[in-house]
């Protein structure tokens, strides 16, 4: 694997080998693999607010022996504050470390720098556009909690336009045969028309519904992905909160999806689901974010086995040194 920016780059065959490395370094429980990272540094570059995917990614670099250069606020503490460039900032980096996570409010940023980086730039979510390690968590989760199969329904609601979790994970379902995707959002708030030709291309059943409750009484998915309104990225009208509702999962709701049904969430949730629903054995989110450290563990594992010539001569200049 060289950069990953977007699902695009990821084939069926990449994908089943990262979910049965994941199940592999799951079973390993936390213990440290160190022949995979070790003598490896990643730096970790986040312009936006993190919590599960900069700490779950340092874990996992630390889980295979490797360690972590860390910028947590690089919006206003690097120079990116005195006018530096994304491009510059990234190639001094890269002659630091062996691999770039990055988190950019800008859409295309993690193109943008891939583009100049000496050594692998993993996005970690660049603005409305893309988060790929998200999506294969995602996936991961769906193996997990559900079983991964052809043929599946699986509903996403919330801010379908803006959310890039969705944008990613609709791309990576779509290499999974008779997939149904039923997206629940506000008028207007669809998907974005790249995502949506790509689906059209896969040939992927496409629903669009205006409230939660259509999705789940007239679709019985057997995967509800929900998301928050991101507000951060678009106005939103002074009726928002109670527009919002229509998005929200209610105990009664809940209760008319299918026993195995698996209800995923990328986190940070909102009101969107009520802690209430915590309990209940098909709210997977909470074990959906622990999935972060062995899923990212097997995609760093895979970086790093890759024959990037970056990173190959950059060792070369360190036996060299
Ligand atoms: N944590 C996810 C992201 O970075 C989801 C969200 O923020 O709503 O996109």
């Amino acid at each position: 694997m060289n950069h990953l920016v977007s699902c695009d780059q990821i084939d069926r065959p990449t994908l089943d080998a990262l979910i049965r490395s994941a199940d592999r370094f799951e079973r390993m429980a936390g213990r440290l693999n160190p022949n995979e990272g070790e003598g490896r540094l990643l730096a970790t570059l986040f312009y936006e607010p993190s919590t599960r995917t900069r700490l779950s990614f340092e874990a996992a670099q630390y889980r295979l022996g490797g360690q972590v250069l860390s910028t947590e606020a690089a919006g206003q503490f690097s120079s990116h504050v005195k006018g530096e460039s994304l491009e510059d900032t990234i190639r001094v980096i890269g002659s630091y470390a062996d691999a770039i996570v990055l988190r950019h409010p800008e859409a295309g940023a993690a193109a943008r720098a891939a583009a100049v980086s000496p050594v692998p730039v993993i996005n970690a979510g660049d603005g409305d556009n893309e988060h790929p390690t998200q999506a294969v968590l995602d996936l991961y989760t769906i193996h997990r909690e559900v079983g991964l199969q052809d043929g599946l329904t699986v509903a996403l609601s919330g801010d379908v336009r803006h959310s890039r979790t969705i944008h990613s994970l609709a791309r990576l379902l779509a290499l999974y045969k008779g997939i149904e995707l039923v997206f629940a959002h506000p008028e207007n708030q669809g998907l974005p028309a790249d995502v949506s030709a790509a689906l059209h291309a896969a040939g992927v059943a496409v629903t669009h519904v205006k409230t939660l409750r259509e999705a789940v009484e007239g679709c019985r998915p057997d995967v509800l992905y929900m998301t928050r309104l991101q507000r951060e990225r678009h106005e939103v009208g002074a009726t928002w909160r109670e527009d919002w509702r229509e998005f929200c999962l209610t105990p009664e709701l809940l209760g008319r999806l299918k026993n195995h049904t698996a209800v995923l969430h990328p986190l940070p949730r909102l009101s969107e689901i009520p802690a209430a629903l915590d309990a209940d054995p098909r709210a997977a989110y909470f074990r959906q974010a622990a999935y972060g450290v062995p899923v990212r563990m097997a995609i760093l594992a895979a970086l790093y086995r890759g024959p990037h010539p970056a990173v190959r001569s950059l060792s070369c200049v360190r036996a060299a040194g």
